[in-house]
C-alpha cells in the first residue's frame, strides 16, 4: 500500500500490522503541510505504553540517522515484529529539506532546543519546529519506552563516534540502558548524569528521559556527511535494542569496539569555549587519549598574526569527545571536549 497522508489523530500505533504514513502538519505559509514519515509495525505481543522509536534528522543536516533508518524501514520484516517499532527516518523535514541543522527557511528554530512546555499548543509556540514536538508528544510517547535519536555533528562539531544514555540510580535499569549504548559499536559510551534542567533550550533526548524513558542519544559522524560506520552503528544499535527488549525477533552479534572490547566508558567532561572568534587548528584526532593539561588544538586570529595562537587544553585525563568542525569558530563555541574514561 502507498504511504498514506494522514493528520497526527488519525496515525494508528496500536492495530496489529504495519502501516507507512506521512504525518500532515500544516503550513504556516504556502497552502500544503509538511510531511512527516512515520512507518509504525505492530507485532501481536504488544504491549499498552511499550515500544520503541529511532529518530532521524532530528537536525536537518545529520545523514547516519536518516540513511540507517531508511535501510531498516525495507529490512524489519513485519512478521518478525513481536512488539511495536516506530520508525522516523526524518522527523525535522523543514531542516531537512533545506539542509541545514535549524528549520532555516521556515520559523528558523532548532528542533533539539524547543521541546518546552506549550510547545506546539499555545499560539507563540505554533511553528512547525515546535508543533513536530507536539506530534511526538501527543502520537508517539504514549506508545513507546525506548527512544532512540541518532546526531552527528553537522557543521558545528567533529565527534569520536558514541553512543550514550543518562545515568539511573537503580543498577538493574542503569546496566540496561549502558548495554543498549555498548550494542552500537561505537568507541565511546558516554554515560550522562543528570537530564538538564526543563529550561528554555531543551531537546529531545532530555525529554525522553524526562519521561521515565530508556533514551539513547548518538553523535555518528560530522560535517554534513554520510559516516561510513555511523551508518553502520546507528542501524546496530536500533536493530539490538529492539531484539534484546523483545520487540522484534531475531539474534545479532556485537560489532567493532563492542565486540572486541575496545569500547570506551566515559562519565564526566571538561569542555573549552572559544574565548575569541579564530581559526581552530586541531593537534589530535577525536578518539584520541591525552592527559590533562595536553594542548589539544590552537586557536588562531589572524588580525594578530604575530601573536601566539591560544592553546586549546584538555581539561582532564581522557578521550578527545569532540571538536570543532569548520575552522572558523565563534566567541564562545565549544571548541574542544575531553570525556573522562571510567574505564
Ligand atoms: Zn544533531
Amino acid at each position: 500500500m502507498p504511504r498514506q497522508i494522514v493528520s497526527p489523530h488519525e496515525v494508528d500505533v496500536e492495530s496489529v500490522g504495519r502501516r507507512d504514513y506521512w504525518v500532515s502538519l500544516s503550513h504556516t505559509s504556502v497552502w500544503g503541510s509538511h510531511l512527516i514519515p512515520l512507518t509504525v509495525i505492530v507485532g501481536p505481543q504488544a504491549k499498552p505504553g511499550e515500544g520503541l522509536v529511532a529518530f532521524g534528522a532530528n537536525h536537518g543536516n545529520e545523514y547516519e540517522g536518516p540513511v540507517a533508518i531508511k535501510h531498516l524501514l525495507r529490512e524489519i520484516k513485519t512478521q518478525d515484529v513481536l512488539g511495536r517499532i516506530i520508525l522516523v527516518p526524518v522527523l525535522n523535514v523543514a531542516a531537512f529539506r533545506v539542509g541545514e541543522r535549524e528549520s532555516t527557511g521556515d520559523d528558523g528554530f532548532n528542533l533539539n532546543r524547543v521541546w518546552v512546555e506549550g510547545a506546539g499548543t499555545t499560539p507563540e509556540l505554533a511553528g512547525i519546529t515546535h508543533r513536530i514536538v507536539e506530534m511526538v508528544r501527543s502520537v508517539i510517547w504514549p506508545h513507546v519506552h525506548i527512544s532512540i535519536d541518532i546526531h552527528s555533528g553537522g557543521e558545528v562539531a567533529r565527534f569520536a563516534h558514541w553512543s550514550g544514555y543518562f545515568e539511573h540510580d537503580d543498577t538493574q535499569i542503569n546496566e540496561r540502558r549502558q548495554q543498549m549504548a555498548r550494542w552500537f559499536g561505537c568507541g565511546v559510551v558516554l554515560a550522562t548524569g543528570a537530564s538538564m534542567p526543563n529550561g528554555v533550550s531543551r531537546g529531545l533526548y532530555e525529554e525522553a528521559n524526562d519521561l521515565g524513558k530508556y533514551s539513547i542519544g548518538t553523535e555518528l559522524g560530522h560535517g554534513s556527511s554520510t559516516d561510513v560506520r555511523g551508518v553502520r552503528y546507528a542501524r546496530q544499535g536500533i536493530l539490538a535494542a529492539a531484539i534484546h527488549h523483545e520487540q522484534l525477533s531475531g539474534n545479532i552479534e556485537p560489532i567493532d569496539h563492542h565486540a572486541d572490547g575496545t569500547q570506551s566508558l566515559v562519565r564526566g567532561a571538561a569542555s573549552v569555549a572559544a574565548p575569541y572568534p579564530g581559526h581552530y587548528e586541531p593537534l589530535f584526532d577525536c578518539g584520541a587519549v591525552v592527559s590533562k593539561g595536553t594542548t589539544v588544538g590552537l586557536l588562531h586570529d589572524f588580525y594578530r598574526l604575530d601573536e601566539d595562537p591560544f592553546e586549546v587544553v584538555a581539561g582532564v585525563d581522557g578521550i578527545v569527545i569532540s571538536q570543532a568542525w569548520g575552522a572558523r569558530v565563534d566567541q564562545g563555541q565549544m571548541i574542544l571536549l575531553v570525556g573522562k574514561k571510567a574505564e
